[in-house]
């Protein structure tokens, strides 16, 4: 299907870059362009390759009818110049995880996981049951490494888990796999698909191309993904928070098939959302024949995934937590649910006009907020409405050290800031390890 063809990989970033370089060997003419200036060892790299690399504002000037293929970068809109030209010329624009999905062994065990929230962590969940079960396992897709950067290392009858995004998932036609799990669906990225029903269709094809030999896991307590999933034609297992379904929870223990698999005080990580993900991810390897000791040994000792509720440490009895990954109001409610003791909680990043209302009835345990950043004031005023006293600052280093100063011994220190970090930081890694580094200096 990749071989001897003419491909336009547009966006070099890591997954154009693992792409050009997993097609270069099956004797493609590959293009790749990009809007900005990008690693120079890499265009080095692969312009040693025979690659054709173009870092221009105008890349679609660089597609003709002459290419067979354009594989896009997730991140780029689907409306943009180079994509709609390449529709119109009636050339396909797949992206680099369903290239990389023809390029794999025969029976290997495919486990995806999407959903609006809890991507990382369940796929991190899986991963790790996996392993603990000491079968051949690999990770990637959206959680930061590229499938193509994979391929060469998968042989028959592997596993791959993979984090799916929906607009991952909106050039992808092919690929199949054995269990597909969504953890839930709430209205986000309609800047990037437009509509609710429209990013509702792109998640619903995670499940596309499964059959009754293959697994959806799916989300009993969640209306719109039920409905969503009614017709489609896989084999179906459910979760739940409160109903009795294949894995549920119930007096706080997790039941798999109505047995007992684990308490909640043995599980590490916080909060309720937290079950749900591990819920997804014992279904999803109980498949596989994992036993419940296995699950534990896990279970008692995973703190998290980093910048998600990742308990950083204590100074003098104040509990600092990073939720840096919480660049919604959905996220930042749900890391408030997970605690039953005073927060101080740090808010604030790039303004993309969202309201803070939602907030309101989570903040029961909020006795200070420090806000900064581009929403700064907007976070003042809404706090000013449910009277919760509120300190305005600058960076995030200086709300750190504000939180601290305001904090007594027993409190939590939560930065959870509800919006995106791009008004500061590059992205939200760089914003979680920079609590982390004003941590250690406060230390
Ligand atoms: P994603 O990869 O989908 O962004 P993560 O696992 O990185 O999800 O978690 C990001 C944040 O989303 C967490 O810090 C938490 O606030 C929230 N979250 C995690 N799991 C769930 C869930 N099952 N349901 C709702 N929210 C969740």
């Amino acid at each position: 299907m990749f071989e001897n063809k003419k491909i336009y990989i547009m966006g070099m970033a890591r997954s154009g870059y693992e792409a050009a370089k997993l097609l270069v060997p099956f004797h493609n003419e590959i293009t790749i362009t990009d809007g900005k200036e990008q690693d120079e060892n890499q265009i080095k790299e692969l312009k040693s390759l025979g690659v054709n690399v173009i870092i221009t504002e105008k890349q679609e000037d660089y597609l003709d009818e002459s290419f067979d293929y354009v594989i896009k970068n997730p991140g780029i809109r689907f409306d943009t110049p180079t994509i709609k030209k390449a529709e119109q010329l009636g050339i396909k624009v797949i992206n680099e995880v369903e290239l990389a999905y023809h390029f794999l062994p025969k029976n290997v065990h495919i486990l995806a996981v999407t959903g609006a929230n809890g991507k990382t962590t369940t796929t991190t969940l899986i991963y790790e049951f996996l392993k603990a079960m000491k079968v051949p396992v690999h990770l990637g897709g959206n959680i930061g490494f590229p499938m193509c950067s994979l391929i060469n290392n998968i042989k028959d009858g592997d596993y791959l888990v993979l984090e799916i995004s929906a607009q991952q998932l909106h050039d992808m036609y092919g690929f199949k796999t054995e269990v597909s799990v969504l953890t839930n669906l709430t209205e986000v990225h309609l800047d990037f698909f437009g509509t609710y029903d429209y990013y509702q269709e792109m998640k619903k094809k995670i499940f596309q191309n499964q059959t009754e030999s293959e697994l959806a896991i799916l989300n009993l307590d969640d209306e719109t993904e039920i409905k969503l999933t009614n017709d489609i034609t896989s084999s179906k297992k459910y979760f739940s928070l409160n109903k009795r379904a294949d894995a549920y929870l119930k007096d706080d223990i997790i039941y798999y098939n109505d047995e007992k698999v684990i308490n909640t005080s043995d599980i590490r990580i916080q909060g309720k959302h937290n079950y749900q993900n591990i819920m997804c991810a014992i279904i999803a390897t109980k498949r596989f024949g994992i036993t419940n000791e296995a699950i534990k040994e896990v279970l008692t000792k995973f703190v998290g995934v980093e910048h998600r509720m990742e308990f950083v440490g204590k100074i003098n009895g104040r509990e600092f937590y990073n939720d840096s990954k919480a660049t919604n109001v959905k996220s930042t409610e749900i890391a408030l649910a997970s605690f039953k003791k005073p927060i101080i909680l740090l808010l604030g990043g790039l303004d993309r006009g969202h309201s803070f209302d939602d907030l309101k009835d989570d903040m029961e345990y909020v006795k200070y907020v420090v806000c900064y950043g581009e929403t700064k004031n907007r976070i003042k005023e809404f706090c000013d409405t449910i009277h919760i006293e509120v300190t305005l600052l600058d960076t995030l280093e200086e709300a750190i050290k504000a939180a601290y100063n305001l904090s007594e011994e027993g409190d939590v220190i939560l930065l959870s800031p509800a919006c995106a970090s791009w008004d500061q930081y590059k992205c939200f890694e760089d914003r979680g390890n920079e609590f982390k580094r004003v941590f250690e200096i406060l230390k």
